[in-house]
């Protein structure tokens, strides 16, 4: 099913909406309709009531769709290609290829979304002198909504810009890698007391808090695992004699074998070409009688033996896959797994403790 619609595009940049959304508009068509100024209409008649309700919820989106705008001009500035601004449940959502680890650029395009919400949080605070009840509350309410936008995200935690300013600021002192566990550490920190002060005055911040807490994690697992394995080729960690199997073979004759020699997926050759890739996940209700060609996967996912560690990770990431098999110029010439790559992570994270130089 599909999930998000485009709208329309802007400076070439395609904008998109979450079905989610909808949801999310209707609610909070729904608070402004019952809440008191600032946060409401609930002092209007009811048609005036519903009008703004409608057109603050759509202005909303707006201002988040404009702080969205600012991180991807200043990004596609530095040249990072933007592929689209995603509006969903929990706001915006630019999406964007790797961003620049230079701090400077990281930086500048981490604050840029915040500054843009201040921009229009003082513009609308300015607007809402304008003597007409009506267009004055509905100002205020916009000048409310995204001065705590620009607020809430300086909050230096990731995944809010203010982890990224926080990283990009260590980042001139120390290491990325290091910067990154600094920021992230920080932010664990805030989301914990986050959680703590939510206990006792507000529920809706332990949900927030658990959502920065996961952002920090995230955040630093992939940016330590870049660090560790993108300086590993493929060829460096695979298995080298990788053992094949053919079509005609049977399932029970193939679990004999993985119990034999432990490996859990195995490449399908056929007269010298792949034509399959089979695992213990294919085999679970198979009938040991039927043969592998049955049960195989024929969608065969490769890389190059040049590739980095960290490319194979992205792509089983992606492909939601445990291994890789290993190719050049249509020649097998290895396989990688998951489990190889965490190995290889573990021990090159000791290796950098001992302060062993890696090459
Ligand atoms: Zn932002």
């Amino acid at each position: 099913m599909r999930t998000s619609f485009r709208i329309f595009e802007v400076f070439g940049i395609e904008v998109k909406v979450h079905v989610s959304l909808i949801a999310i508009l209707a609610l909070f068509i729904y608070a402004f309709y019952v809440s008191y100024p600032p946060f409401g209409f609930a002092n209007f008649p009811p048609t005036t009531r519903i009008i703004l309700a409608v057109v603050a919820s759509i202005l909303m989106f707006g201002g988040i769709l404009a702080h969205e705008l600012a991180h991807s001009l200043v990004a596609r500035r530095f040249g990072v290609k933007v592929k689209g601004i995603l509006l969903f449940i929990f706001g915006g959502l630019a999406m964007m290829d790797k961003i620049p680890e230079s701090p400077r650029e990281e930086f500048q395009i981490a604050i840029a979304g915040p500054g843009m919400s201040f921009l229009i949080g003082f513009i609308c605070l300015a607007l809402a002198y304008i003597p007409i009840k009506e267009i004055s509350a509905l100002f205020m309410l916009l000048a409310y909504f995204n001065i705590i936008l620009g607020v809430f995200n300086l909050i230096p935690a990731f995944p809010m810009d203010g982890g990224r300013v926080l990283r990009s600021i260590l980042a001139g002192r120390m290491s990325y890698l290091r910067a990154t566990r600094a920021a992230a550490e920080t932010g664990k920190m805030i989301a914990v007391l986050m959680g703590i002060f939510g206990l006792f005055y507000n529920p809706w911040l332990i949900l927030i808090a658990l959502f920065v807490y996961m952002g920090a994690n995230e955040e630093e697992r992939v940016v330590t695992l870049e660090n560790v394995l993108g300086n590993v080729k493929v060829k460096d960690i695979m298995t080298k004699d990788v053992i094949t199997v053919t079509p005609d073979m049977k399932i029970s004759e193939l679990v004999e074998m993985m119990l034999k020699n432990k490996h859990l997926g195995y490449p399908v050759v056929q007269d010298g070409k792949i034509v399959g890739i089979v695992t213990l996940k294919d085999i679970i209700n198979a009938n040991p009688d039927s043969t592998v060609g049955e049960v195989m996967s024929k969608e065969v996912i490769t890389i190059s033996p040049d590739a980095t560690a960290f490319e194979a990770f992205k792509l089983m990431s992606e492909k939601n896959i445990g291994r890789i098999i290993v190719v050049e110029n249509g020649e097998l010439k290895g396989i990688i797994s998951r489990s190889d790559l965490m190995r290889v992570t573990e021990i090159l994270e000791v290796m950098e403790v001992l302060g062993w130089k890696r090459s």
